[in-house]
């Protein structure tokens, strides 16, 4: 029987394989010019490794195998509708685990910066942007202001009991925290931002 007909191969699944010319070159360039410049996005032979160690998997909807076949695919859409993008906790356990050296994090965090260049919006992009604003502001995380900016009092309330706890052990301060030097952070942050 020739190979196309035949549905695995060594116990790889051949029709979720792509060739090089069947890859979409432009969003491939696109998620490697976003950083995944070292992903080694082409050389996935999907044998989901990834996502059998995947840490977040029972909560995705994409898991970093069919991720990075889509990303081969220029399935954009679908990749940046995904959840995927926003519950990966970039603990690297596919990456560290690829036979191949594919870095499916790389190809996450990738996407993401795509998909928040282009204005998605989601509690995610939220709270992304309110921690970068409030770090920003004071050099360092003051926690019950990041809850209280993101879910409101609500939230505060419902995190209270924890929040004390952590208090109480010395891993979290009451008040805010004051970095040493503020002139020096604030350079640094000029520094990256025109970069
Ligand atoms: S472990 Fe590597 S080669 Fe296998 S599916 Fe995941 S990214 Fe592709
Ligand atoms: S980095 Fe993301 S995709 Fe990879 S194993 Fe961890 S949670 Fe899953």
């Amino acid at each position: 029987m020739a190979v196309k007909n035949k549905k695995f191969l060594f116990g790889l699944k051949v029709d979720r394989q792509l060739d090089g010319d069947k890859m979409n070159r432009e969003f491939l360039d696109k998620v490697i010019a976003e950083g995944g410049e070292g992903a080694a996005i082409a050389a996935c032979m999907q044998c989901g490794t990834c996502s059998g160690g995947c840490t977040n998997i029972d909560l995705m909807d994409m898991s970093p195998r069919t991720l990075v076949l889509m990303v081969q695919r220029g399935e954009w859409e679908k990749v940046l509708k995904s959840n995927a993008l926003w519950l990966c906790t970039s603990c690297y356990i596919c990456t560290s685990r690829c036979p191949r050296g594919v870095r499916p994090a790389d190809v996450i965090e990738a996407v993401k910066a795509i998909g928040i260049r282009q204005g998605v919006e989601n509690d995610s992009t939220k709270f992304n942007q309110i921690f970068v604003e409030l770090v920003e502001k004071r050099g360092i995380l003051f926690e019950p202001e990041l809850m209280q900016k993101y879910g409101g009092l609500q939230a505060m309330l419902a995190q209270a009991k924890l929040g004390i706890q952590l208090t109480l052990k010395g891993k979290m301060s009451p008040l805010p925290a004051k970095i040493k030097d503020p002139k020096k952070f604030s350079e640094a942050l000029e520094k990256v931002g025109k970069q």
